[in-house]
């Protein structure tokens, strides 16, 4: 328990503005030209690093059987990208050679990233599907880097936020095998592992994180998950609509998911066959079994407002105001929290 996440996916425009935002606050220094706290990738798609589903066993095998994870390969990542803003000056600037990426380690022009399959999508036309997945450190209630640390430079705080003791951590990346969401990074120029730090600094002064508070599709909520007044609370306990990614894999994330609504496919002779274009094996291999009654509960409180029907549901979704998508301990109050 303590702070946590829901973004709503059908919201998500995939415009990357809190991948900025984080980016601009957190990471931009040397050392973390690969670093991204914040993604957001494709689906479906083989996600940033790639495959990194597939790189971390369950928790529960990792601990009975002694499987450990994997370290992505700096290729799996798609390397160091580097931008040679020169040429943007003028004089200098090409319109014929806009702006593209030459990875540090070879000099040459990357062959993977984050959001490298952006807007791909599946199916065949035409029922094709895409959407988009924003991904962050889940501050988990049972970290799995946490626990694969050493040095017990990874502390859990009382306030659900899972931070990595910079001046402890010798760079083992013991952290960085163990967590199955690919979440925390290497900084070779501090020899380090650094990762999401939920904004404290920001949340402590009753701001929301910057990935929050700058979302331009108002796609995020945050707030402590066992506080009635959080709308993470309303959206998860109460309402139960939102769900974790990769639930199986043992570490019970604290960023959740409201799973996307899809158009309507097409028979072969082009009526609509009223079923949704995204597989729901597909989400159920994301997001567990539940979402088949999540997507019954979400379509059904979509067709109620259709009908011109009161949904408490959907009014929470649609967020009239945006600054009700997350509720924070004041900051006289904050040591209450946490
Ligand atoms: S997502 Fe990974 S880095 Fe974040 S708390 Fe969970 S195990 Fe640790
Ligand atoms: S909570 Fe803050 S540090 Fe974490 S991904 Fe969002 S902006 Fe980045
Ligand atoms: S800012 Fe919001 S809408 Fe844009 S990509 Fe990020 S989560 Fe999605």
């Amino acid at each position: 328990m303590g702070f946590s996440m829901v973004i709503d996916l059908n919201k998500c425009i995939g415009c990357q503005t809190c991948t900025v935002a984080c980016k601009r606050q957190w990471t931009s220094n040397e050392g973390q030209e690969a670093t991204w706290f914040n993604h957001v990738e494709t689906k479906p798609g083989r996600g940033w690093p790639r495959d990194f589903h597939d790189m971390t066993p369950p928790a529960g095998v990792y601990a009975q059987q002694g499987l450990k994870g994997r370290i992505p390969m700096l290729a799996e990542s798609g390397g160091r990208w580097q931008f040679d803003l020169e040429s943007l000056k003028p004089g200098r600037y090409d319109p014929q050679k806009p702006l593209a990426p030459k990875t540090a380690e070879k000099g040459n022009a990357p062959d993977w990233g984050p959001n490298w399959e952006e807007d791909e999508g599946g199916g065949v036309f035409p029922n094709s599907y895409f959407f988009y997945l924003p991904r962050l450190c889940n501050h988990c209630e049972e970290p799995a880097c946490k626990k694969a640390c050493p040095r017990n430079a990874i502390t859990k705080r009382d306030d659900g936020i899972v931070l990595v003791d910079e001046p402890n951590c010798r760079g083992y990346r013991f952290c960085v095998e163990a967590c199955p969401y690919k979440k925390l990074y290497f900084n070779p120029q501090l020899g380090i592992s650094q990762k999401c730090i939920m904004c404290f600094p920001r949340v402590e002064k009753g701001l929301p994180p910057a990935c929050v508070g700058s979302c331009a599709g108002r796609a995020r909520h945050f707030g402590l998950l066992e506080d009635p007044e959080s709308p993470t609370h309303r959206l998860v306990k109460k309402f139960g609509i939102a769900l974790p990614l990769y639930a199986e894999k043992g570490t019970q994330p604290n960023v959740f998911y409201v799973p996307p609504f899809s158009a309507t496919g097409f028979n072969a002779d082009g009526t609509p066959n009223g079923q949704q274009r995204i597989p729901m094996d597909y989400l159920k291999e994301l997001f567990g079994e539940e979402v088949e009654q999540v997507m019954a509960t979400l379509n059904a409180e979509r067709a109620k407002k259709a009908r011109g029907e009161p949904s408490e549901i959907m009014d929470e979704l649609i967020r009239y105001t945006f600054n009700e998508a997350w509720k924070l301990p004041a900051e006289e109050e904050f040591g209450k929290h946490v």
